[in-house]
């Protein structure tokens, strides 16, 4: 039970089956979360527009505007957790809900320890999204990255990094003491779809190490023999 942690948290519930709704209500209510439900898409809108909510439970099938239009509508202001909840046969909206930005999806019928758990697994996401927002500023050693302006310093000395080789430095930085396998790093930095050798993480590698560690006589930048590379703050 985790009532105590969810004590403050406000659920809008969207949902046209009122005895379902009352249900869903009733249990949210049980572990400590304040809920509001809707039910029907334009009084959801209206609620989500007058309250701050912590995350949306949002039935696909509605009344007024479907569960996608709210989503949609949703997302073009907000960022909050959202959990479609969708009838069974209604596979490949599923895909389109998480396409256009819901966390996750339940099918209907569902057990309520489900929708908490998954509840849970929004928050703790959403929690995480906020920290690495936060850390918008990296800092190792003397070296300060600013990932918004997308600049890198050594003590106050400007460098002038590609924008591959700041996208590698600010990831190696943002896990820093942790090796990163090349796969790791090539998913990353060149992303999914890159096509090519390998060892352009290598080569790339090099390139921070001439224009950092070598320029400042630093050490920043660690090999882990077969395995990848890893930026550590201790010497
Ligand atoms: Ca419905």
């Amino acid at each position: 039970m985790e009532a105590g942690a969810a004590a403050a948290r406000r659920i809008l519930l969207v949902e046209d089956e009122a005895k379902l709704a009352r249900f869903v209500e009733l249990e949210l209510k049980y572990e400590g979360y304040l809920v509001d439900i809707a039910y029907d898409g334009r009084t959801a809108m209206d609620m989500f527009g007058q309250n701050a909510y912590d995350l949306v439970l949002l039935d696909l099938m509605l009344p007024g505007f479907n569960g996608m239009e709210i989503l949609r509508r949703i997302r073009k202001t907000s960022d909050i957790p959202v959990i479609m909840l969708t009838a069974k046969g209604e596979v490949s909206d599923k895909v389109v809900g998480l396409d256009s930005g819901a966390d996750d999806y339940i099918t209907k019928p569902f057990a309520i320890e489900e929708v908490l758990a998954r509840m849970r697994v929004a928050f703790k996401k959403s929690a995480q999204k906020a920290v690495e927002e936060d850390k918008s500023i990296l800092r190792i050693k003397k070296l300060v990255i600013d990932l918004p302006q997308r600049m890198v310093k050594w003590d106050n000395t400007e460098i002038d990094l590609t924008k591959t080789e700041f996208d590698l430095l600010a990831y190696l930085t943002q896990n820093k003491n942790i090796v990163l396998t090349r796969e790791q790093i090539l998913n990353q930095v060149w992303g999914y779809d890159y096509i090519g050798e390998t060892n352009i993480v290598d080569v790339y590698i090099r390139y921070l190490r001439t224009k950092i560690d070598d320029r400042f006589d630093v050490k920043i930048i660690y090999t882990t023999r077969g395995v990848g590379y890893y930026a550590k703050e201790e010497e």
